[in-house]
Parts: C-alpha cells; structure tokens; sequence
C-alpha cells in the first residue's frame, strides 16, 4: 500500500561491534546460524555477509566479493570474524559435481582454511565452523578456534568448557 509505513521493534543502534559473519544463503541453515551466532559466539550483534557458497569466494578469490569484504573491514573495522560453511550446500555441489559427500567437506574445509589464512594477515581474530543436519537440528562443529584470550574475554564457551 503506498504511503503504508511498519515499524520495527529492534531499537537503532548507531554503531558497529567489529564482529562478521559469512555464511551461505541456504535458509535451511540460516535461522540456525544467527541463533548459533548469538547463543554461543556471543555475538549479539554483527555485520553478515551471506551469499551463495558462504566463505567460499574467499579462497576462490572472487574479485568483486573480497573486494566488498575489504571495504567491509575497513569501514566498520572488523576484529573477529566467524566463518561458516554446511552440508549438502548447493553451490560445492555445483561446482564439483563429482566429489562425493566427505570429499565435498573436504574441499570445504580446505577453503576455509585458505580464507583463515588470509584474513589472519590482516590481524583478524577468525574462528571456523562446519554446519551438518543430526536428527532435525543443525549442529555446528568447530574447525578452528580464535586465541584462547580472546576467547575467554568475549564470555565465548563451548560444549567441552561446560
Ligand atoms: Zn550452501
């Protein structure tokens, strides 16, 4: 309806926690990977960069999208980033049509690895992991820590810490 204006109940905020996200677009993953994000990352709040494949244009080096990551850094100065890749992910899929299930994941973590790499030169803190379906939940196992300081000093726990 023209003119019609809704408004959100999420309070503005003008300012940025240095905290990103990259993940892939799949919505069946998605929900999943804010709460994740939230509830056990600590980040309450965070720049997402979310498209098709996840981190995977890191290692892949597209261009146009590290680019845009780079402005990204620089401009809300990011300090810690969380990547994320998951199972059965269309775009692997694509692009490596003959790779079974565990070689998909392999090439995967590789990827992530690379784009840890990376982002580790720029003084990044980066922490890795890998999203996969158990009995109707995802679950996110972890590939890749932070430094264990900054870990403690962000309240960040995980499932052997409990
Ligand atoms: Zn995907």
């Amino acid at each position: 309806m023209q003119g019609e204006r809704l408004r959100s109940r999420t309070l503005w905020k003008d300012e940025f926690s240095g905290n990103l996200a990259i993940f892939c677009s799949d919505e069946r993953f998605a929900g999943a990977t804010i709460e994740f994000l939230k509830q056990y990352l600590g980040m309450e709040r965070c720049d997402l960069f979310v498209v098709a494949g996840g981190p995977a244009f890191i290692a892949q080096n597209e261009p146009s999208l590290v680019e845009r990551l780079e402005l990204l850094i620089e401009a809300h100065k990011i300090k810690y980033v969380a990547l994320i890749a998951h199972e059965d992910c269309g775009y692997y899929k694509r692009c490596y049509p003959d790779l079974s299930q565990s070689e998909l994941k392999r090439k995967q973590v590789e990827d992530l690895s690379s784009a840890i790499s990376l982002l580790r030169q720029k003084g990044i803190l980066v922490c890795s992991f890998f999203a996969l379906v158990e009995s109707d939940e995802v679950v996110f196992e972890r590939l890749s820590c932070c430094a264990a300081e900054d870990y403690q000093s962000r309240g960040l726990s995980s499932e052997s810490q409990k």
